[in-house]
């Protein structure tokens, strides 16, 4: 049985292919100006890498910013509900689920069983978003990808006390023309980043273990800062990026089942 996730997020629109409950293929793209068009073109990429055509999905869950967009979808739930049962489903003792994405982000409190417990949001403000990190990672030149690398090369941490992403910027062109060492700005940055987060997650409570989703559970700068905060180790499982997308196709794969149930074929 082959069910499809897709997580139609306001960067990055990414896609899982369930096959008989294991990942089959997974697929990322920017979503750009058209998220109908960048989901349509994840799926086709993720079928194309598992060798399978579009008849062979069962049922597919969309999820995300653009999820009302995706035409393909039976079924649409919100990035909490689906992150929540990715993070339960690959790290059974997560009780505490940090989503950050391009635009907003969320602690996640969870009980025993993975259900949803309590839940902090900030969607109001790009400070502590991907989006913060990509503005600070363009002004200076410098690929995210690079950030925890840079992170480990400083010794301290510029302080970049502006709340507000315009503002912060300014002070990092400040920085720069003070010759302040591009690894020392970096860690400031992502300690920006993680102090915001972290007041959230003191709001949520924080109750390992503690699960990193969302496309800057990538930034191990952010993470080992994170993990300095809030005093916990933090656990990236395989597919944070895509844990959205895993949680939605674990969705889509209960809804074909109940309509194999009801059809009267069993899987
Ligand atoms: P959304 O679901 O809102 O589109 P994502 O969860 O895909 O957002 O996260 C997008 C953010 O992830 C980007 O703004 C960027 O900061 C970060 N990101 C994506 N890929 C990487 C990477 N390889 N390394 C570090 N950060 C990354």
């Amino acid at each position: 049985m082959l069910v499809a996730g897709i997580d139609s997020g306001s960067t990055a629109t990414k896609v899982v292919l369930l096959a008989d409950g294991r990942v089959c293929a997974a697929y990322t793209a920017a979503t750009g100006a058209d998220p109908q068009r960048a989901a349509a073109r994840c799926l086709e990429a993720a079928l194309a890498r598992a060798g399978a055509p579009a008849a062979d999905v069962s049922a597919v869950v969309a999820t995300g910013y653009g999820r009302e967009r995706v035409s393909q979808a039976d079924r649409t739930l919100t990035e909490i509900t689906c992150h929540a049962r990715g993070a339960h489903a690959l790290v059974p003792e997560a009780r505490t689920v940090i989503d950050i994405g391009g635009q907003d982000s969320k602690v996640i409190r969870l009980d025993d069983a993975g259900l949803l417990l309590d839940f902090v949001m900030n969607d109001k403000c790009a400070a502590g978003t991907g989006r913060f990190l990509e503005v600070m990672a363009n002004r200076l030149e410098i690929d995210l990808t690079s950030f925890g690398g840079e992170w480990l090369r400083a010794k301290e941490a510029a302080k970049v006390s502006s709340t507000c992403t315009v503002f912060a910027e300014s002070e990092v062109i400040g920085l720069v023309a003070a010759g302040t060492p591009r690894p020392v700005i970096i860690r400031g940055l992502c300690e920006a980043v993680a102090a915001r987060i972290a007041g959230m997650a003191r709001r949520a409570g924080v109750v390992p273990a503690v699960v990193f989703t969302g496309g800057v559970s990538l930034n191990a700068g952010v993470r080992k800062s994170l993990e300095q905060l809030i005093g916990q180790k933090i656990v990236v499982p395989p597919l944070s990026q895509f844990m959205g997308a895993y949680g939605a196709a674990l969705f889509a794969r209960d809804l074909a089942q109940e309509r194999a149930e009801a059809a009267g074929v069993s899987h």
